[in-house]
């Protein structure tokens, strides 16, 4: 792949001559590169025989909140283990070529530590931890990761003495409020939207390109894979994160 396929380069350009704004919708896949799994791809772990849709709520938690912990701390591991991709530094440039603001499903840090600030990470933060029952933030230090270990209890509140969850938004749990905002914001305002490496099917995440395209805006996919949300695309970029953002970024 060696240019940006023209419609979507003359759909930039017309943003960019328009002093028109972007906003980049990022899912699982933009940080697959960086070796980070994605939910809805292959697995290559030793949790691969585990269902991360039965992992990631509050009744998990509730019934085994070791197992729940020791996949959060796993993937805490594989995350700080992980550098950011070509494309997540892509778009820390692409913000000097048009203003650009950047909504997020991943729960890792990739982004920033590409050089982007994060306008709205609205599944949460892995790394924001906090007390499951009274919500203070846990400010202590981590537990201690222990390589293959499946299930680790989690560590405790100071203040209540309940046990400290990760800092994400689990299957049926509400967004937090003000990246949503932000959001729904940045989805009615922009005159593109780039959705990057999502399998559109978590709503109400998934929604936000449809909302873009009822005010306006072209919708461009980038994703190796056909999704639930290419057929409403104005255009589908068949290619991965690192590929594709390098080129729009030039
Ligand atoms: P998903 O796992 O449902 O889908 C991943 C999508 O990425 C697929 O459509 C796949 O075709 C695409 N993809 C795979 N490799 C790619 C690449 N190199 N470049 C571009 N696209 C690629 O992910 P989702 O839609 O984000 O929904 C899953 C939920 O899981 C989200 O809520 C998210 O919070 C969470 N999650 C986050 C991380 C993370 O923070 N890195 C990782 C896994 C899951
Ligand atoms: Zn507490």
């Amino acid at each position: 792949m060696r240019a940006v396929p023209a419609a979507i380069d003359d759909v930039l350009h017309r943003t960019i001559d328009g002093g028109g704004h972007v906003c980049v919708l990022t899912g699982a896949g933009m940080s697959a590169e960086s070796g980070i799994p994605t939910f809805r791809g292959t697995h290559d772990s030793l949790w691969s025989r585990f269902d991360p849709m039965r992992l990631a709520t509050a009744g998990a938690w509730r019934e085994d909140p070791a197992l729940v912990w020791g996949w959060y701390r796993w993937r805490m591991h594989r995350v700080r283990e992980a550098q950011p991709n070509a494309g997540h530094r892509a778009l820390a440039q692409l913000t000097r070529r048009v203003p650009l603001w950047l909504v997020t499903q991943n729960v890792d840090d990739l982004h920033e530590r590409g050089g982007s600030t994060v306008d709205a990470h609205v599944h949460g933060n892995l790394f924001a931890l906090r007390c499951f029952a009274c919500g203070r933030a846990h400010e202590g230090p981590l537990d201690e990761y222990m390589d293959d270990a499946q299930r680790v209890e989690p560590m405790r509140c100071v203040a209540c003495g309940d046990r400290i969850r990760p800092g994400v938004v689990w299957f049926g749990e509400a967004l937090p409020e003000d990246a949503w905002t932000t959001a729904v914001d940045a989805a009615t305002r922009c005159s593109l939207m780039l959705v990057v490496g999502t399998s559109g099917l978590v709503y109400p995440a998934a929604g936000l390109p449809a909302l873009a395209r009822r005010h306006g805006a072209v919708v461009v996919e980038i994703n190796p894979e056909l999704t639930a949300l290419s057929a409403d695309a104005d255009h589908v970029w068949c290619a991965t994160a690192a590929q594709a953002l390098p080129l729009l970024a030039r």
